[in-house]
């Protein structure tokens, strides 16, 4: 394949202000390297609050955002296979997680790379580094885990493992090892964005007696049934919390949920979260990311017996289970549907906008014909 000398990328540059056009140098590889052609690049709330500069962290600009992305791969300078040992070819399409030094107390005691604390994200970089989804080509470096997409698995289907689902996994196996979701729980999802729609298939596919939805959106939350929810509670219909709360409880014999997954990333939704939750309930917050706080009485944790947790991202184990989850399911639930609005590279600020205001459900840009 030939490689221009040049592409387009949209370019973070101001804080509040719209990403902008720019041609950025495709830069010189090294060994180890993987080019690849962005062909799908998922908007996420994260980019949204990177682009108003409201982060619980301040990335430096300028940057290219778009930190999920399905990548065709363009260049291979010597890779031979992905993390899971799957031979890769030119034309291969695949996902990639931040790149870890290996060298630090979570890669190498721990192990657990995505608590990296010399991580080096993808989405967050400078342009000329070219590591950013929202263009037209973007530099996998060297040492970076990837993993090949199943040729069963589609772009759309495979976009969202990119971020939302890789965290959903990521967690859920956190929530394995204090005892998981057992034989009979109720569970309850806080928000059907993406991390809560995963969040509701996954427990679906357990031996949860049921699984409660709860948003303001109605069009989610009849989405959230097609992914295996069994009951939902609207927000809208339900304004007051102590009502809600009220609800769950009437719907657990008045226990509450044995299992609670925060994906609305609204803060205060926590203190609502923790009263859905049954004693000696587990909590597992994977929605926040904004530096908001709230008001939380410490002594309900042992009122509840609660065992509270998060992950903040995740490893290419997690991409890659996450994958083989939509494998086997792919009849049964339609991942794809996630992806609900496609925008050309160009229009990365409309695409900003509705995820902004929250009239999409997953915006991506799409490059596929380009
Ligand atoms: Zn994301
Ligand atoms: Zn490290």
């Amino acid at each position: 394949m030939s490689i221009p000398e040049t592409c387009k990328a949209m370019v973070l540059e101001e804080f509040g202000k719209p990403d902008v056009l720019r041609d950025i140098r495709i830069p010189a590889r090294k060994p180890g390297d993987i080019l690849v052609k962005v062909q799908v690049a998922g908007v996420c709330g994260t980019d949204v609050h990177q682009n108003l500069g409201d982060l619980s962290f301040t990335p430096p600009i300028p940057a290219i955002q778009g930190h999920e992305t399905v990548g065709r791969i363009a260049e291979l300078n010597g890779v031979t296979h992905d993390a899971v040992g799957q031979p890769l070819r030119e034309g291969d399409r695949i996902l990639w997680c931040h790149e870890w030094c290996g060298e630090c107390y979570s890669c190498k005691i721990l192990q657990q790379p995505f608590m990296c604390c010399r991580s080096r994200g993808y989405g967050f970089a400078p342009p000329e580094a070219l590591r950013g989804g929202f263009a037209e080509y973007e530099l996998v470096t060297a040492g970076t885990d990837v993993v090949r997409i199943p040729d069963s698995v589609d772009d759309l289907e495979a976009l969202g493992v990119g971020c939302a689902f890789r965290s959903v996994v990521s967690n859920f196996e956190k929530l394995n090892d204090y005892g998981g979701i057992r034989t009979g729980d109720a569970v309850v999802v806080q928000g059907v964005g993406p991390i809560g729609l995963y969040s509701v298939v996954m427990a679906a596919q357990t031996g949860a007696s049921q699984v409660i939805a709860v948003d303001m959106s109605e069009p989610r939350l009849k989405f959230a049934k097609k992914m295996g929810a069994t009951s939902v509670i609207s927000i809208k219909e339900v304004p007051e919390v102590a009502d809600r709360v009220k609800l769950v409880k009437e719907m657990t014999n008045g226990l509450g949920a044995q299992v609670v997954v925060e994906a609305s990333g609204f803060a205060p939704a926590f203190n609502e979260g923790m009263e859905y939750l049954a004693l000696g309930g587990k909590y597992v917050v994977i929605g926040q990311s904004s530096a908001r706080t709230i008001d939380f009485p410490p002594a309900k944790i042992l009122e509840k017996y609660a065992t509270i947790f998060g992950n903040k991202g995740a490893d290419i184990r997690h991409f890659h289970k996450a994958l083989k989850f939509i494998e086997a399911h792919k009849d049964k639930y339609p991942f794809g549907e996630v992806v609900s609005d496609l925008y050309p590279l160009e229009e990365l600020n409309e695409a900003l906008r509705v995820m902004r205001e929250g009239t999409a459900l997953k915006a991506a840009i799409d490059n596929r014909n380009r």
